[in-house]
């Protein structure tokens, strides 16, 4: 009923394509040949889904040193046109752009059969920030896939409670030691399968941070879910 409300409304309003601005052949505001260019993230580590060749299931570095979560789930590589449309939630406020990084990361988990969790908590950013940039994009993505999965989602549990300088400016060790416990628990969490959800997975080490910090609660199973993986 609602799919057939949505075809009705596009012939009446049509989806508009934000990124070739043509009137989008899909029902959302994204076209199919633009959805085609994202680079999907097809062979990779179960645990922390960098891209990986051969056979292998799970990578060297997870192998060695398995992180406090089981497994990640994120669909796409992070370059154009899905790093733009990050770009634009991000740092240009553009909020429509979390419907369809939403809607796209929705699609993949449905069509790759993911076992749902019970609940999902967007990776927090510290008041500051938030106060600064006006919302949180991993909660605005976290809206949209708790809506469309009908899974609860609460951003509560985990907080930030220290400002850190942008990940992506800082070498490895740097990033290790700016993340070191300046997340905490606010409440145990009810739910015994839980996933985190973040916009951009570089190293792991924010979702790992997170996901400790859950384990400690006796969350069972942990799951990252992101929009894309970024490849170095
Ligand atoms: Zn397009
Ligand atoms: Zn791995």
């Amino acid at each position: 009923m609602i799919s057939l409300l949505s075809k009705l409304m596009n012939q009446i309003i049509p989806y508009s394509c934000v990124l070739c601005h043509q009137k989008s052949n899909n029902n959302f505001d994204l076209c199919h040949q633009c959805e085609h260019q994202m680079a999907i993230n097809r062979q990779a580590c179960q645990c922390c889904a960098i891209p990986i060749e051969g056979t292998a299931l799970v990578c060297g570095k997870c192998q060695q040193h398995p992180p406090f979560f089981q497994q990640s789930f994120i669909p796409f590589i992070y370059q154009d046109p899905i790093r733009h449309l990050i770009l634009q939630l991000k740092f240009h406020e553009k909020l429509y752009a979390a419907k369809i990084l939403g809607h796209l990361l929705a699609t993949q988990i449905k069509q790759n059969n993911k076992a749902l969790p019970e609940l999902i908590i967007p990776v927090p950013l510290h008041p500051t920030r938030q106060k600064q940039r006006g919302f949180n994009q991993t909660i605005e993505i976290s809206r949209f896939l708790s809506h469309k999965l009908n899974i609860q989602m609460d951003n509560s549990i985990i907080i930030k409670e220290i400002h850190t300088q942008p990940q992506i400016d800082l070498s490895r060790i740097e990033r290790e030691k700016n993340l070191a416990n300046v997340f905490s628990v606010k409440k145990t969490p009810v739910a015994q399968h839980i996933a985190i959800v973040d916009d951009v997975v570089t190293t792991g080490h924010t979702v790992n941070q997170i996901a400790k910090l859950l384990q400690s609660t006796g969350v069972e199973k942990i799951d990252v879910w992101a929009i894309a993986r970024t490849v170095t």
